[in-house]
């Protein structure tokens, strides 16, 4: 069984019965092209990069395939427009000053920019991500905007040792999306889990998880 194949059997294996479906987020960051040409000719059509430069080149070389491209590092301000300009969904959005960057750059003839908002559950100074108390204005920020559509929130727990830790956060985010939700009917994606603790955040509601290392393997080059 491929890599892809086997990692969406394990998606599908750890959902929970009646849960809502699972959308699985390839990141390719630091992955060279003809790797992600391979996961796109078997299917996968969602790709998470995290450098804006390394993704620019990328999505040149891959155009015309379909493929939908996911901002998963962490969001500049003077990125705002290259990343509004070419990436579909931006899932790092931890700022309220970013808001009207994305939203005036987004081109006219493509679709709204699909916005997750980063939400940070540790009290950490030095890690991306909005505090709970800011989520909701900024989700109203993003709300406001046509060129811009709120889709939901992301998270990336500190990696806790203890799996009973991390599994406490995913459903700390999966009580605030669904009491946002009353606001804001439209979110429908929560994006949490990553290779080593996927099947944690799937039990407690992930749409969509962050896959890198389980599906490509070792990242080649580390920055
Ligand atoms: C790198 C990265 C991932 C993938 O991590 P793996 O452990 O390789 O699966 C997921 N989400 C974000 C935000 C990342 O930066």
């Amino acid at each position: 069984m491929s890599a892809l194949r086997n990692m969406l059997a394990r998606i599908e294996a750890a959902r929970p019965p009646g849960g809502p479906a699972v959308h699985l987020l390839a990141v390719s960051k630091g992955q060279p092209i003809e790797r992600i040409a391979a996961l796109a000719a078997e299917g996968q059509q969602h790709f998470g990069e995290n450098y804006v430069q390394e993704a620019l080149s990328k999505i040149a070389a891959l155009a015309g395939r379909g493929l939908v491209w996911h901002l998963t590092g962490p969001l500049q301000s003077n990125k705002c427009a290259a990343v509004a300009r070419h990436f579909d969904w931006v899932e790092t959005l931890d700022r309220a000053k970013l808001v009207p960057l994305l939203a005036a750059a987004r081109p006219p003839d493509r679709p709204p920019l699909e916005v997750l908002v980063q939400v940070k559950l540790d009290d950490e100074t030095t890690k991306s991500g909005a505090r709970r108390v800011e989520v909701p204005d900024l989700c109203r920020l993003v709300a406001a905007e046509p060129r811009l559509r709120l889709r939901g929130l992301m998270t990336i727990p500190r990696p806790d040792p203890d799996p009973s830790v991390r599994r406490a956060r995913f459903a700390e985010l999966h009580r605030l999306f669904q009491s946002l939700r009353r606001d804001f009917p439209k979110m429908d994606t929560l994006s949490m889990g990553m290779s080593e603790d996927f099947e944690l955040a799937i039990a407690e509601g992930a749409t969509e998880v962050r896959i890198g290392t389980a599906l490509f393997g070792p990242r080649p080059t580390k920055r």
